[in-house]
């Protein structure tokens, strides 16, 4: 992964406790590879179940995406209900769209169960810059009211959506009432601490190096080993070598956010209604307020390794395209992360051996998505797999391994993008 710097959230946080790295053999019933929303949800669903769980991290808990996202908290997948109805059908669109539903009432149960602070509100505006986008939002909304009984969103026309805003460069869009946004570190940290109170062992710096078999399967890491059960690969298709099946079919995107210094007065017409916002360009811009006034406005991707020196200057010209008055506004922080995307924007999820399960490429939609699926695989490793039926034949093509021609691949989708956005 690139070197990004710390997110917002990590350097305005009491610094989390540090886990122990792993040394020496164990045995567990489930080993779960990864700590973000997905492993960390899936162990305390495991713990809480009686077994007996083990994470490994090869970071801090939540360095990847889980705890540097813009954390926002969609309904429905990546693909709409519509896109969706026309490649699978009325009846598995449904199961799709109840999927998400209960990801994110399992999102918001976990925060009040757990007492997670993490500054959890209501409210998603999707803000459309084409009139095509504004008439194909109209159809959608039509089907979520008349055809999914969702009555939570609605169609807002130019002047709503400029109210709702703050900004006058959208031609409509639609407020859903169902979704919301939060602190994503927050929750993942919440995730862990519950976790470990339920039983789960979690260990940090502790990289899954190789998986083998010994009639069960055994995890590797540098200085340690876990035999178990099952494992569970919740690495977001980001362990390279370690799992390949799910890295095969996910491509890395760097996508850059800042937190701007409170704005005062100039803040109070941006999302007066306390929704956060998302837009409809190829690369996409999402914004927020936090509890204390800082503006998180996420924009601008790359397709290469390396981390621009000056973040803030890559996301500004989104910004200012939204907000022209924020051009020269402070930037308190700037920083960047990954987001593993499919070719067709839907989560691989799958047994990979009957004893592995793996999950990733939840393409913009993990925050709602990734912890519910690690719900359902810790359901999967104890043998229920009905939960996740519907992922698991997802047509997810793998994309061909050559790092050349990935980053070929992306930074032609980032252009085609912006030419569409442009015509
Ligand atoms: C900048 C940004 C903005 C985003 N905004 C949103 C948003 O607003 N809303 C939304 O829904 N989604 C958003 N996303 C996507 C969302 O963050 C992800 O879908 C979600 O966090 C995925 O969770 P995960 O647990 O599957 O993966 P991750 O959070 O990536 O966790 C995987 C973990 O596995 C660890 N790991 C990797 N290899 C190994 C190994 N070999 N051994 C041990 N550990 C390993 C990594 O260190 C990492 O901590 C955004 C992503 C980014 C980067």
């Amino acid at each position: 992964m690139p070197n990004y710097p710390p997110s917002f959230y990590e350097v305005t946080a009491t610094p989390a406790p540090r886990r122990p790295a792993l040394a020496g053999s164990r045995r567990a019933d489930v080993c779960i590879v990864g700590g973000g929303f997905t492993g960390l949800s899936a162990a305390l669903h495991l713990a809480e179940a009686g077994a007996e769980v083990v994470l490994l991290e090869a970071g801090r808990i939540a360095s990847g995406a889980s705890g540097r996202n813009g954390g926002q908290l969609h309904s429905g997948q990546r693909q709409d209900v519509l896109w969706l109805e026309q490649r699978f059908g009325f009846e598995r669109a449904r199961a799709m769209w109840d999927m998400a539903q209960s990801a994110k009432a399992l999102v918001r149960d976990l925060v009040e169960r757990f007492a997670i602070d993490c500054d959890l509100r209501t409210g998603v505006i999707d803000a459309l810059h084409k009139p095509a986008y504004v008439d194909e939002a109209a159809e959608l909304v039509e089907a979520l009211h008349t055809r999914y009984g969702y009555d939570q969103i609605d169609l807002l026309g130019r002047d709503e959506i400029v109210e709702a805003l703050g900004s006058a460069h959208y031609l409509g869009g639609t407020r859903d009432r169902g979704g919301g946004h939060l602190n994503p570190l927050a929750l993942a940290r919440g995730l862990a601490e519950a976790a470990e109170a339920a039983g789960a062992a979690i260990h940090e710096n502790s990289a899954a190096i190789e998986l083998r078999r010994d009639g069960k399967p055994v995890v590797l890491t540098a200085d340690g080993e876990i035999r178990a059960d099952h494992v569970i690969v919740a690495t977001n298709g980001r362990s390279g070598p370690f799992e390949s099946d799910t890295s095969r079919r996910v491509l890395g995107l760097n996508n850059f956010v800042v937190a701007l210094k409170p704005l005062g007065s100039l803040g109070e017409h941006i999302l007066p209604g306390g929704e956060c916002a998302s837009d409809s360009y190829f690369v996409v811009c999402y914004w927020r307020k936090t509890a204390d006034g800082h503006l998180i406005f996420g924009g601008g991707e790359s397709s290469t390794r390396h981390v621009p020196a000056d973040i803030a200057s890559f996301v500004r010209p989104h910004l200012a395209r939204v907000y022209p008055a924020l051009r020269h506004a402070e930037v308190a922080h700037a920083w960047g992360g990954v987001v593993s995307i499919t070719g067709p924007r839907l989560p691989f999820v799958r047994a990979i051996r009957p004893d592995v399960w793996a999950a990733g490429g939840f393409s913009g939609q993990g925050v709602g998505l990734a912890p519910y699926t690690g719900k359902l695989l810790a359901e999967a490793a104890l043998g229920r797999t009905e939960g996740l039926q519907p992922f698991l034949d997802l047509p997810i093509p793998p994309i061909p391994r050559s790092d050349w021609f990935r980053q070929a691949l992306v930074t032609l989708a980032i252009w085609q993008g912006r030419l569409k956005d442009r015509l």
